[in-house]
């Protein structure tokens, strides 16, 4: 992970840049919410990142994916309409 892409935390932990902001929005993201995003370092994402909504690739949300869309004003994801 790039330095310049993270703050460090504890002395062997870092967190991605402005994931701590207010609204959070990480560094790594591109693209506007709601139209279209990504991870702009999806293969060398963070551990966390890759537990996160493990299913959401393929349309099926979470809880905690459902928090996030809510906090922008997106609906939750559904798989053919079904939750
Ligand atoms: S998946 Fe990518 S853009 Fe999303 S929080 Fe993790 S590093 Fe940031």
């Amino acid at each position: 992970m790039p330095d310049a892409l993270t703050l460090p935390l504890t002395a062997t932990l870092v967190r991605m840049r402005g994931t701590d902001d207010a609204p959070p929005r990480c560094v790594a993201l591109a693209g506007e919410i709601g139209i279209a995003v990504s991870c702009s370092i999806y293969a060398e994402r963070p551990g966390p990142c890759r537990d996160f909504a493990p299913y959401a690739p393929l349309g099926i949300g979470d809880d905690a994916c459902d928090r996030a869309r809510r906090r922008h004003g997106l609906s939750p994801l559904a798989l053919n309409g079904v939750r």
